[in-house]
């Protein structure tokens, strides 16, 4: 059918060693799943399990590159985590069967206000200003599970013009990926095209103009950003 607007553009992520891209239908994250950043956000990781929210699918950056610094906020920061990216959908999925629905992972960026979100916190009010704006969702090319296997421990990392400002391990997630799937899928169908970001680790901090940020995770390819 025509539109009456022109109809709005998929991202589409590179897949490492394929002509073909993985179209994003949805991106949802994982708030505190580890418990060392839970504690650095002022948390109680024995307390407060982890939650979910949600970024806009055109708000990832595919492979990197130049991210413009976004207005409004003076505390961005870097929140490097592993992203699964689902080949298959489906409502209530069993931790033992999550993994036949992943299609492959990546390495990307949580881009957080971390201003924004602390005001939000304060008021009680939703976190969309801090946490789903325009390229706050970097993403390095996607890597299928059929090449790199399925990633349960591994080195995670980023640095900053050079300096580490993030090292943790996969293996230390609270929710591990089928368990974050299972979770998910209670509350929304999941589909193909959808992206996961699966929190990060301790070392979040703030970027400014010009900085050049490098993260990798042990098995899968690494990505680069410059702030702009
Ligand atoms: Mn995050």
């Amino acid at each position: 059918m025509e539109t009456v607007v022109p109809l709005p553009a998929v991202s589409l992520v590179p897949v490492l060693g394929c002509a073909a891209a993985f179209p994003v239908r949805r991106i949802y994250c994982v708030g505190r799943n580890y418990a060392d950043h839970a504690r650095e956000m002022g948390m109680d990781p024995e307390r407060e399990p982890p939650f979910f929210f949600g970024k806009p699918q055109d708000v990832v950056v595919p492979g990197g590159g130049p991210v413009h610094y976004p207005p409004a906020t003076a505390n961005l920061h870097h929140e490097v985590e592993l992203v699964v990216a689902l080949s298959k959908g489906g409502r209530d999925i069993s931790v033992s069967q999550a993994l036949e629905h992943v299609y492959g992972y990546a390495v990307g960026i949580d881009l957080t206000r971390r201003d924004l979100q602390a005001k939000a916190k304060d008021k009680g009010q939703p976190w969309d200003t801090a946490k789903g704006f325009d390229e706050s969702a970097p993403i390095a090319s996607i890597t299928p599970a059929s090449t790199c296997g399925h990633l349960a421990r591994g080195a995670i990392w980023l640095t900053v013009n050079g300096v580490e400002k993030q090292r943790g391990d996969l293996v230390d997630m609270i929710w591990s990926v089928p368990e974050v799937l299972a979770h998910i899928s209670g509350f929304v169908a999941l589909a193909p095209g959808d992206l996961i970001y699966t929190g990060t680790p301790a070392g979040v901090g703030a970027l400014v103009r010009g900085d050049r940020v490098r993260c990798g995770i042990e098995g899968l390819g690494e990505l680069a950003i410059t702030l702009v």
